[in-house]
């Protein structure tokens, strides 16, 4: 296919934002691509290279790509700097001087989509000394062969800013719409199950249009490969929680940790978080804890890793560990001085056999099966089962005495369902739930702060991952000391910034953090709809990214239920 049909398409996603018109127009692409040419297409419309499991990523920095269309071109590094400043989007500087440039049709060919793609994973995949230079030739040989509308998108896409608006709500439907004629609810289940199951849309359109149906019910789960783990929706006190999950109902403490998803497989054992990042590296006691004490060949778990105090050997929140989670230094060091421990809860996968079908009451039946438990290394979740409500609340005060925050309650007959909050389980918390959002701007502070930023703009999601601000926040943030100060937040913010105006700027929505607050109120200044009052910044969410944060569901929820 040649990219500029991809092109036409990327134009067309741009003129509408209806999403019904979205799913049409991608549709009508995917049904004349070729099966061998879907994954690659599926990935170029989401603005991608690599599906969301695989750990590599474009990883181009913005000067970089200005000396490619520079090499392009033939204009100055400083003329596109200029007109970068102007515009803030490198994709439209890169079309303007493609527009204004000398003709080079002696070397220029045709574009063709795999020809885009392969050099963008060349150039994603090249590493050490001396591949910048190679970078840039990759990238520069690209933009002379394009149109300046190729040359555009094509910038966006090595800067992850393909801003064409497609979520995964409407990838998903646009394959229904592409290989099936049933458009029903089942169907529906059964395409958004197989995306859960594989995180690769180019797969499941793969599989919808070579295989069929029947194919995407059964797809194998793979070790080593992430899944997305199942989520629960909150309850709001014990007898709400029994009303939504059934009596008699498993009950767990639920503990401040992290998310972990541990994968074996003959010894080999990785570890990924609820963002399909693989942190094996990061926790080597873990690996060690699990090579030890769980009895299998294969297997892929789910469970919680927490802090526990190297002296009191009590219970830490997860501030005290978040730190652990992106540690690429004296891993061995910071274990010790940080250590963990494993609570297991879940099983999907035990001796090679895909149990996600399961009743939960089984699947824990496995996972204790398999599991050697040892106090503070490896423990299965603390659970009782009953349908008494003074039971139920006796453990939950229990498990808040012991430092968890709160209990989960969940249904024993129920299956898991990979990425989505279903209630087969639900939360019971006691304070205003905090929220996880997802920081799109920021300031540049004053005097002493200058060099920092300093408030920042934080935003949820809706259904379609369209991110919506719910207003400003700055307190909460250390300006010395350990934990998160400004300093880490600048740093971490700064590689991501698109644009700036005066001090404000605008950044890539990546880092997310959780927040607390005293009240959630109408307001028409954000584009939720809602800002929150006295917002407090309660720590980095590293093992959390903008797709992961709270939804408008929730808010709204919080909203109606706070009075
Ligand atoms: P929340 O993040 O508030 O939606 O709560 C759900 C999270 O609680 C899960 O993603 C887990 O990381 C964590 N958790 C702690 N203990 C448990 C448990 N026993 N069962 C399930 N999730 C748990």
């Amino acid at each position: 296919m040649d990219y500029s049909q991809l092109v036409e398409t990327y134009k067309k996603l741009e003129s509408t934002t209806k999403r019904l018109e979205k799913t049409t127009i991608i549709s009508n692409l995917l049904r004349e691509t070729k099966t061998e040419d879907l994954r690659m297409i599926v990935l170029l419309l989401q603005g991608k290279i690599f599906p969301a499991w695989d750990e590599r990523e474009i990883g181009v920095a913005s000067r970089l790509v200005i000396k490619a269309i520079s090499l392009a071109t033939g204009s100055s590094a400083n003329e596109i700097e200029d007109k970068w400043k102007q515009t803030g989007d490198l994709g439209l500087v890169s079309e303007h001087f493609t527009t204004g440039k000398r003709q080079k049709t002696l070397f220029s060919q045709k574009l063709t989509v795999k020809k885009v793609f392969s050099n963008l994973q060349k150039l994603a995949t090249l590493e050490g000394k001396g591949t910048v230079t190679k970078k840039i030739q990759l990238l520069a040989e690209l933009l002379t062969s394009a149109s300046p509308d190729e040359a555009k998108y094509i910038v966006r896409t090595v800067l992850c800013e393909l801003r064409v608006g497609i979520g995964s709500g409407t990838m998903r439907d646009a394959i229904i719409e592409a290989f099936f004629d049933e458009k029903d609810k089942e169907t529906v289940q059964i395409v958004q199950n197989a995306y859960d199951l594989t995180n690769d849309f180019g797969e499941v359109a793969e599989i919808a249009k070579a295989k069929g149906i029947n194919s995407l019910k059964n797809i194998p789960l793979t070790v080593g490969r992430p899944i997305k783990v199942m989520l629960y929706m909150k309850a709001k006190n014990i007898s709400d929680g029994f009303e939504r999950v059934g009596k008699p109902a498993a009950i767990e403490y639920k503990y401040d940790g992290f998310r972990i998803q541990l994968h074996g497989k003959n010894g080999s054992i990785k570890l990924f978080t609820r963002r399909l990042e693989d942190v094996t590296a990061q926790f080597p006691d873990i690996v060690k804890i699990v090579k030890g004490l769980i009895k299998a060949d294969e297997f892929i778990l789910d469970g919680e890793v927490i802090g526990i105090d190297a002296k009191t050997k009590k219970w830490l929140p997860f501030q005290n560990i978040s730190q652990r989670i992106k540690r690429k230094y004296d891993i061995e060091k910071v274990a010790k001085e940080v250590p963990v421990m494993l609570n297991l809860f879940d099983a999907m996968q035990v001796k090679g056999e895909n149990i996600i079908n399961k009743p939960f009451r089984e699947r824990r039946t496995m996972l204790k099966k398999i599991t050697e438990e040892q106090p503070n290394k490896l423990e299965l979740a603390r659970q009782i089962i009953t349908s008494d409500e003074k039971k139920a609340e006796d453990f939950y005060k229990e498990s808040l005495k012991k430092g968890n925050e709160g209990i989960m309650m969940k249904n024993l007959e129920a299956v898991y369902k990979p990425g989505s909050r279903v209630g087969y389980g639900v939360k019971v918390k006691p304070t205003m739930e905090n929220l996880d959002v997802v920081i799109t701007g920021a300031e540049w502070g004053e005097g002493k702060r200058a060099n920092w930023l300093t408030s920042f703009t934080i935003a949820i999601i809706d259904d379609d991952k369209n991110l919506l601000e719910v207003g400003k926040v700055g307190t909460g943030i250390k300006e010395k000391e350990a934990g998160l100060t400004f300093e880490k937040l600048t740093g971490l913010l700064k590689p991501l910034i698109i644009s700036e105006k005066g001090r404000e700027v605008k950044v890539k929505p990546e880092i997310v953090i959780e927040v607390s607050y005293e009240e959630i109120q109408k307001s028409p200044t954000y584009s939720s709809g809602y800002a929150l009052r006295f917002p407090r910044v309660i720590s980095l969410r590293e093992d959390m990214s903008a797709d992961d944060c709270s939804t408008l569901n929730v808010l709204e929820d919080l909203y109606q239920n706070q009075r």
